[in-house]
């Protein structure tokens, strides 16, 4: 008989956050799987673990999966856990359970708690559909690409950022999805610290410039407003021929573009008006 892999979660800051199920499965396991394995024992030995550990972090995957593979084929079972909260959500794992199931051996969630779900329930943002893209990118030029990707998205934007490049991810996001778009930044979640800043892109500016930002932070951006065009297509053709001086293919164009018709539909409404 095969062993079974448990992708375990742990606290993302208080430890009363720990399932008893966790707690069980990290006590029967054969082995414990853990990104860093002196922060993780000092976890272990608070709820009185003893289970042996062995390190599997982001250098050593591809390596290490290859041995739980033959640990879990020979029937130990092994538990993974990372840092805080849940495996493989930005964090390492994805691999081995992706080998795990090609493999066709048994992977078991035991669930917890996960920073992105608990920045997004407590946010007051629409949490019916969601996105969660992970860490923003460090660099200013991917980083506004990746907002350009999104800024019209119709759900809820979940990312994670570090408090040193908070401010310089705010300033692209008020540039790029404008600085009345509605945030959410949820700081050290769980912790003595907790707060939940809620209000505009230039808000947030405004309260993390005074108050310096520390500790961990997930960032919610409200889905993008719904812009209805005012008027009608024929106000819309009009508006243009008066106000620019753009020939009728591009004004078809543009007023397809803000209505989002058919260009098609646009061309025989502006024939009329030619
Ligand atoms: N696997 C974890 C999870 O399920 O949430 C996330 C791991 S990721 C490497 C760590 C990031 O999660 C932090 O940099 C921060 O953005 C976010 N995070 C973790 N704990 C948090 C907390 N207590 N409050 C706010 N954000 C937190």
């Amino acid at each position: 008989m095969s062993g079974t892999l448990y992708v375990v979660a742990t606290p993302i800051g208080n430890l009363e956050d720990m399932t008893y199920r966790a707690v069980r499965i990290l006590q029967e396991a054969d082995l414990i799987a853990a990104e860093d394995t002196r922060h993780s024992r000092k976890l272990l030995n608070h709820y009185g673990i003893n289970t042996a550990l062995i390190s599997y972090h982001e250098h050593n995957e591809e390596s290490r999966s290859s041995q739980l593979l033959d640990k879990l084929h020979a029937g130990q079972s092994i538990a993974l856990i990372s840092d805080a909260g849940t495996p493989c959500i930005a964090d390492p794992g994805y691999r081995l359970v992706s080998r795990c199931r090609q493999a066709g051996l048994a992977v078991a969630a035991v669930p917890g708690a996960s920073a992105l779900v608990a920045a997004l329930s407590i946010s007051g943002l629409p949490t019916d559909a969601f996105s969660f893209i992970g860490f923003l990118p460090a660099k200013t030029h991917g980083r506004r690409q990746l907002l350009e990707s999104i800024k019209m998205a119709k759900q809820t934007i979940v990312c994670y950022e570090t408090p040193h490049r908070l401010i310089a991810s705010l300033t692209d996001i008020a540039d790029v999805c404008g600085g009345d778009r509605l945030i959410a930044v949820a700081r050290e979640l769980t912790k003595r610290h907790e707060e939940l800043f809620s209000g505009t892109v230039i808000e947030a500016q405004n309260h993390f410039s005074q108050s310096g930002v520390k500790g961990e932070l997930v960032l919610l951006l409200a889905p993008a407003p719904d812009c209805q065009p005012e008027g009608t297509v024929r106000d819309a053709l009009l508006r243009l021929r008066e106000e620019t001086d753009l020939n009728w293919k591009e004004i078809v164009k543009q007023v397809a573009k803000e209505f989002s018709l058919p260009g098609s539909d646009v061309y025989k409404e502006s024939l009329e008006l030619r």
